[in-house]
């Protein structure tokens, strides 16, 4: 087939990866040159609204991972990751006019700037042509038997409609590869940033670091545990740690899935195998729930448009991020993440609870510290998250409070996880100063 395009940009984003990456398979298509690029966006380092500096040196970390990992694998196809650190919009259109690109690719972003962002070279550069590619769900949006305007409204129902034509998922779909990659252009633009990639790290970042976890984990009876272990606080095995891969696109669900019907052919299915799917299921409905609600998400009252009774106050926030609160569990969860970049699913409701019931905050705040800390941070997972324990979301429970003693108890009744990372340094006393900003004695 003829090339559509003389030369074609990929702004890689969510999709860290060459196997199974429809977007660059589309790419390699339709254009004679490709030059492909990673923006390093500097806001990440910038504070926010929130008063929070910059991501954490764990999720910094695992990103330069999976950078330079897809820099290398780039490079074994004669291509050259163009790695910019910059606002996006303006590298992105640097990028346009100095190499004379006549079409640009991304994976879909749910994210809502990351759309305004698109929106705006759209309509920069309206002599070009603009494709972005589903490529990070396990379905795309054509696929969907609904529109996103009719999403279900509650998780049960969507897994109703979403579970059968997930079930016709074809096997085999995510080994889409590539043959060969066009070449790029003479003239190119220098990178201003190199990844500067230290080996440690609770995960690592990349696609064959990805791969290779997919499938230690695959290879071990561990699936066929999933249901009943996947709650635990800290042990590795526990549940599949496969979403940090996932948030960055080292690994596609089609691949995820893909590996989970395989086990299930040779070592048998059960609840638990079953399990894994139904919680890629509830990654798969907060993406499309943020790309049907959009600014929503990240209001306070939610999507309900009901503004939970709490309120903000500093110094109980800050004793929250540090873990310095009066409880043990809470503290060493805090620790974990603030330590590793990582926090188990249960760990994550029980900090989430205390910071929304207990200290009667803003759970905005603890969405935007997980978006700082977390290595598998995925916007739509987090902030949907978030809202559906504070009950603005997608919850017909309402909110959801857990009492932290008992979930104690049944979690780490030997007090391992809170010795382990040090948790009993609890403090006996969440305020420290009146209404008034009076010391209390
Ligand atoms: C307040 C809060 C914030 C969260 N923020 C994020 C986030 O930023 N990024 C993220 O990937 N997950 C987030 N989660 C969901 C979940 O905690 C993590 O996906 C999970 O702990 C990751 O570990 P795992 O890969 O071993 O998960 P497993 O238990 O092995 O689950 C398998 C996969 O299913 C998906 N998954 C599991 N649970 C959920 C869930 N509740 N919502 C959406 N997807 C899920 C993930 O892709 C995960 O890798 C959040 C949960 C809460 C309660």
């Amino acid at each position: 087939m003829e090339a559509k395009h003389q030369t074609g940009l990929i702004w890689f984003n969510l999709d860290l990866r060459l196997i199974d990456n429809l977007t660059l398979i589309r790419a390699a298509k339709q254009c004679q040159q490709l030059v492909c690029c990673f923006i390093i966006d500097e806001s990440w380092f910038k504070g926010n609204r929130y008063g929070l500096n910059g991501i954490s040196e764990p999720r910094w970390r695992y990103i330069q991972q999976a950078i330079a990992d897809l820099a290398a694998s780039l490079q074994q196809h004669g291509q050259q990751l163009i790695i910019r650190k910059g606002q996006p919009t303006t590298e992105i259109s640097t990028l346009i006019s100095t190499l004379e690109i006549d079409a640009v690719y991304c994976s879909d972003d749910p994210g809502v700037y990351e759309r305004r962002r698109w929106d705006t070279l759209v309509k920069r550069f309206p002599y070009i042509s603009f494709e972005r590619v589903s490529n990070h769900t396990l379905l795309t949006e054509r696929e969907l038997d609904f529109p996103l305007e009719d999403l279900p409204a509650t998780y049960s129902a969507f897994r109703k409609r979403f579970e059968p034509l997930a079930e016709t998922f074809p096997a085999g779909r995510a080994l889409n590869r590539l043959s060969a990659l066009p070449p790029m252009p003479q003239r190119t633009v220098p990178s201003n940033s190199v990844p500067f990639v230290e080996p440690s790290g609770y995960l690592k970042g990349g696609e064959l670091a990805a791969h290779q976890h997919l499938n230690h984990y695959f290879d071990s009876n561990a699936p066929s545990r999933y249901k009943e272990t996947r709650n635990a606080l800290d042990n590795f095995a526990d549940s599949t740690k496969l979403s940090a891969a996932l948030a960055l696109g080292n690994l596609s669900p089609r691949q995820v899935i893909d590996a989970l019907r395989k086990y299930e052919q040779t070592q048998g299915a059960n609840e638990s195998t079953y399990w894994i799917a139904f919680e890629l299921m509830w990654r798969e409905y907060f993406h499309w729930y943020l790309r049907s609600y959009q600014e929503k998400v990240f209001k306070f009252s939610g999507i309900q448009g009901k503004k939970p009774a709490t309120s903000f106050y500093p110094q109980r926030f800050a004793a929250w991020c540090k873990g310095q609160t009066p409880y043990p569990i809470v503290n060493a969860c805090m620790h974990q993440l603030n330590q590793t970049g990582y926090m188990s699913n249960r760990g994550r409701q029980l900090v989430a609870s205390c910071l929304i019931h207990e200290l009667q905050l803003d759970w905005r705040y603890g969405a935007a510290y997980f978006e700082q800390q977390l290595i598998d941070y995925d916007v739509a997972s987090n902030w949907g998250n978030w809202q559906y324990l504070a009950g603005v979301g997608a919850d017909p429970r309402g909110s959801r409070r857990f009492n932290l003693d008992k979930q104690t108890q049944i979690y780490d009744p030997d007090g391992e996880f809170i010795k382990r990372w040090h948790g009993d340094q609890a403090v006996s006393q969440i305020d420290f100063t009146d209404a008034a900003d009076w010391p209390l004695s």
